[in-house]
């Protein structure tokens, strides 16, 4: 349990902040549609307890590109809409132990591995329902002009909106350029279409998929999304249901063993919970409930993930005895 008083946990997560922003190391993704207006300087860190209590630390109101945090909540979108068979049908649970942006399905089925892969998240998106966006909510008009792949967008940045408890956005003018170089996703949407396994085509896949992406969040909505995962579904502060108690606890264990792109089973055994980073240098942590957890520092290290959000989660991890596999 983190301390009672505010002021001490504040106090506490800026020291975290102070020691782990001396380490300057690891760069800016290139994946970034604009790598060089990310200011390598920036860095955050917040905690929501899954009572509700919020906390942070740093540039908590600064806006950055959510990536491939939206993977997990996307999937536990898909499970409640799809069905949990029909989403195990066509996306597994298994680490891959490949790149996220490889071009791996499994054999045989030609299903992704996993949701947190680039293909397995392509292939939730699709199985979110576009029947549940309300046309009055937000999330709209995204990048596509594909009816569909509008009104599906729109439910994902509806549903990543109830996760956060306030209305996000997509930087559609992120969106445009980073779709303009994604070709390698367009790679993996087109073997995925070979597989069957798609039914819009690539292209609009793809922009949806990157219209996702580029979501905008603070490392505030971040820790709050966390926490919503931590409180089974039921987000901490405005008391309502955005996922059923299942759909967060399958999303949970895949986060586990696949969130951290191949730095996955070191994670684990480090730091102990499950996470999901993304390129522009977020990083969010689940410890069931008790807390959510959000880190920001933009530079990476080689398997992708923020350095200094590695060392603000180690250091938590072990001053508050998060690590799920310890017995106290
Ligand atoms: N939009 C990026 C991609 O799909 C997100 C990658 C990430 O955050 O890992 O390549």
């Amino acid at each position: 349990q983190p301390p009672e008083q505010a002021s001490s946990v504040s106090d506490y997560l800026e020291q975290v902040l102070a020691t782990c922003g001396e380490d300057t190391s690891g760069h800016i993704s290139e994946q970034l549609p604009a790598p060089g207006d990310t200011d390598p300087a920036q860095h955050a860190l917040a905690l929501v307890t899954a009572d509700g209590t919020e906390y942070a630390a740093g540039d908590d109101q600064h806006y950055f590109t959510i990536q491939s945090i939206s993977k997990p909540f996307d999937y536990a979108m898909a499970l409640d809409d799809a069905g949990l068979e029909r989403v195990h049908e066509c996306v597994g649970t298994e680490p891959s132990g490949e790149a996220f942006n490889e071009l791996s399905l499994e054999g045989g089925t030609g299903r992704p591995l996993n949701a947190m892969i680039n293909a397995g998240a392509l292939v939730a998106h699709q199985l979110v329902s576009p029947d549940k966006a309300d046309p009055q909510g937000n999330g709209e008009p995204t990048t596509s002009h594909h009816p569909e792949v509008q009104a599906r967008t729109a439910r994902i940045v509806q549903g990543l909106s109830v996760f956060a408890g306030r209305d996000l956005n997509v930087d559609r003018e992120l969106a445009e350029e980073e779709y303009a170089k994604d070709y390698r996703n367009l790679a993996i949407a087109n073997m995925l279409k070979t597989h069957d396994i798609l039914e819009v085509e690539p292209e609009e896949a793809v922009r949806g998929y990157t219209d996702q992406c580029c979501v905008l969040v603070t490392v505030r909505d971040l820790a709050r999304m966390a926490a919503t995962l931590a409180n089974n579904g039921i987000h901490p502060e405005t008391g309502e249901r955005v996922v059923s108690e299942g759909a967060a606890r399958r999303t949970l264990s895949v986060m586990a063993t696949c969130g951290m792109y191949d730095g996955s089973g070191r994670w684990l055994a480090r730091i102990g919970i499950p996470a999901k980073s993304g390129v522009s240098g977020g990083i969010i942590g689940v410890l069931p409930g008790q807390v959510g957890l959000a880190s920001f520092a933009p530079r990476l290290d080689d398997e992708g993930n923020s350095v200094q959000g590695v060392e603000m989660f180690a250091q938590l991890c072990a001053d508050l005895g998060l690590h799920l596999m310890a017995s106290e």
